[in-house]
């Protein structure tokens, strides 16, 4: 309890000292000119004369500039919705504390405008007060068993493991309106599901969430779960590619800690299950979260098995038209205080050879569908929210222009401009 209260003290001086300077627009109201924008649904970039934003909206587009705007000229830039991280944690441990504002400030800046926090100490979370990307904190749920994992007692403080109010245990004695009545208490935006969890809980917590209409994802095998009963169950985001192969797997353990990294038998990603698989996928509009960045680093020429197996899958589940949203698990390097989400679709486009396309939609409009947020978020359209990234070159021609940042636009508010054209 004693070191509980010192994280959250620690937290609240840091967040204190990280703020970003962002332009002079005193009336919240933008103009953006001459913009070349990233349609998410085409996937094409348009042209547009004027792009309104007012009260970190998108007000209007097209040939009338608002009256009284600041003007920022975009000729030359590409512009597309900010991007999403889907897969973050941001508090996971005491030294977390002392470094997440910062962290929330860079990755921003990165370009990085939402995250999703997948499971973590949510009343800490709920305290940072960092210049940062809106974060949509979950709702933890696992078998009993899995609650003895050392991570989990410091996302649990102050309370047992297990038992704060963003996290639930499932067990034999499961109990659907018990579980309904926490999860409402909870106000968390979604439902993770982490592990030991047999498919017909699975079915019905799946059943709550959707009678909810609360966002439901889930890593690929929840053990003894299959990517496959999480897909019939109907849970809309399958997490972690290298979870996959269990699919194809003959024997899937009980529990998640006694699995091994990769199964022992021979499992072939193109085997007609995973075809089956991706088609349902597809035909039902669930994500797959490949997080590849996990376990591929961008120097090693030689991709290991478990690259090899996964950019394959990857592959297949791109020909079948699965949907990707796109993660990274460890949101930030910090040595170098970058956001992952670079690295992330790098790997996913020049190392497992997917098209730049498939993952800079992954990055924005399946990220916000996959939040449950397609009517505001992950879009340029009149009445979305004014979350956006400007890029000196072309991300669709070379992916590694994610980095070439041009400016950042939180709800209608411009941070780092780089030169000083307003
Ligand atoms: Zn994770």
């Amino acid at each position: 309890m004693k070191s509980f209260k010192n994280s959250m003290v620690t937290l609240i001086m840091f967040a204190q000292v990280f703020f970003v300077a962002y332009a002079n627009n005193e009336n919240g109201q933008i103009t953006l000119a001459n913009v070349q924008y990233l349609d998410t649904t085409s996937m094409k970039f348009r042209h547009v004369k004027f792009l309104n934003l007012d009260s970190g909206i998108i007000h209007s587009m097209g040939e009338k500039r608002l009256h009284g705007s600041e003007l920022l000229d975009l000729s030359g830039k590409f512009l597309t919705p900010g991007l999403i991280d889907t897969h973050v944690h941001l508090l996971m441990s005491e030294s977390d504390t002392k470094r997440v504002p910062e962290a929330l400030n860079d990755v921003l800046l990165d370009g990085v405008t939402s995250v999703r926090d997948m499971a973590g100490n949510n009343q800490l979370i709920s305290d940072i007060q960092a210049e940062g990307p809106d974060i949509y904190q979950s709702f933890l749920v696992a078998g009993k068993s899995f609650f003895t994992d050392p991570r989990v007692k410091f996302a649990s403080m102050p309370y047992q493991p297990g038992e704060a109010p963003w996290q639930y245990q499932v067990g034999s004695d499961f109990n659907h309106k018990d579980f309904e009545l926490k999860l409402k208490n909870s106000h968390t935006h979604g439902i993770k599901l982490y592990a030991n969890i047999a498919p017909l809980h699975i079915k019905k917590i799946t059943e709550v969430a959707r009678n909810h209409q609360i966002p439901i994802y889930s890593h690929a095998t929840v053990f003894p779960s299959k990517p496959s009963d999480l897909v019939n169950a109907g849970v809309e985001t399958l997490v972690h590619a290298a979870l996959l192969p269990w699919e194809g797997s003959r024997k899937v353990k009980e529990q998640y800690h006694s699995r091994p990294r990769f199964p022992n038998e021979h499992v072939d990603p193109r085997a007609p299950q995973f075809e089956e698989l991706f088609a349902d996928m597809a035909q039902k509009g669930i994500f797959l979260e490949p997080t590849i960045s996990l376990f591929h680093s961008e120097n090693n020429s030689q991709p290991t098995r478990i690259t090899q197996w996964v950019c394959e899958s990857l592959r297949l589940a791109e020909e079948k038209k699965v949907p990707l949203v796109i993660g990274t698990d460890n949101m930030i390097n910090h040595d170098q205080r970058t956001s992952n989400i670079h690295k992330e679709m790098s790997v996913l486009v020049n190392t497992c050879g997917l098209n730049a396309t498939t993952v800079l939609r992954g990055a924005t409009l399946n990220g916000a569908i996959s939040l449950g947020l397609e009517n505001s978020l992950g879009k340029i359209s009149v009445g979305y929210k004014a979350d956006m990234v400007v890029f000196d070159e072309n991300p669709l021609k070379d992916i590694s222009q994610t980095k070439s940042i041009h400016v950042v636009i939180k709800e209608g508010r411009i941070l780092k401009l780089s030169d000083s054209k307003i």
